[in-house]
């Protein structure tokens, strides 16, 4: 059972790294970012403002998993609330315990904000997947492109560095890397290369429990 924990700023490259790494070592895959995005949504469509504290932590105790599942998470309205909802510790509290659980059952990659310092602090591999607003940017703009929104990109760096800014200087679990984390820049690696990058490690830690199972008890 593995546990690989993956984290940086928005539209890194987490996601693609996560499921490809996930589909290749046979693991589940836990995007946690849906879990703040889903919070936003039902918080802003019951009218609800995503900032106040009380109706965000409701909106975070009755999430369900048909919830999270939604198509509808990843516009900027929802993306800005899901920022918003996140900074509440109560509401980062409510969607612990879950995340946990889900890794526990069966090992998992998890991407997020706080995975390798917070959620699994032993995680067996934690990766810091960055790279500049910029090339962040232009991805989740061609992301947007793709499902017919054409966003000015200036728009879309506004809205990538406003939730950064807002995920660094929180609080609660704030983004920054594990200090044991790999750091990984996608500014000018391609997506075949961070993966490669990434199964470095995952090999790595997977010589190390092969070498564990191998020694007689009381040896290593
Ligand atoms: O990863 P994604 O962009 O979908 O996350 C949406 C928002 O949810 C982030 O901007 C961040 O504020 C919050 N988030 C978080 N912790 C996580 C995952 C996401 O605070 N583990």
């Amino acid at each position: 059972m593995i546990i690989i924990a993956i984290d940086g700023p928005a539209a890194a490259g987490k996601g693609t790294l996560a499921k490809r790494l996930a589909a290749t070592l046979n693991l589940p895959y836990l995007d946690t970012g849906l879990l703040y995005r889903a919070t936003a949504k039902l918080v802003l469509e019951a009218g609800g403002n995503p900032a106040d504290h009380e109706t965000a932590t409701a909106a975070a105790r009755a999430l369900t998993e048909a919830d999270a599942a939604r198509a509808d998470l990843r516009d900027m309205a929802t993306s800005k609330a899901a920022s918003q909802v996140a900074s509440i510790p109560a509401v980062r509290a409510a969607l612990l315990a879950y995340q946990r659980a889900y890794a526990n059952a069966n090992g998992a990659v998890l991407d997020g904000r706080d995975i390798g310092t917070v959620i699994f602090p032993h995680a067996d591999v934690k990766l810091f997947v960055t790279a500049s607003v910029e090339a962040r940017a232009k991805r989740r703009q061609a992301e947007f492109i793709a499902k017919g929104e054409h966003i000015p990109l200036a728009d879309v760096i506004a809205d990538v560095a406003a939730r950064d800014e807002a995920d660094r200087r929180r609080t609660a679990s704030p983004l920054i890397p594990a200090e044991d984390a790999i750091l990984i820049d996608t500014t000018t690696l391609n997506a075949d290369e961070a993966f490669l990058r990434a199964m470095e490690e995952v090999k790595k830690k997977q010589a190390i429990f092969s070498r564990e199972k191998m020694a007689p008890k009381g040896t290593s």
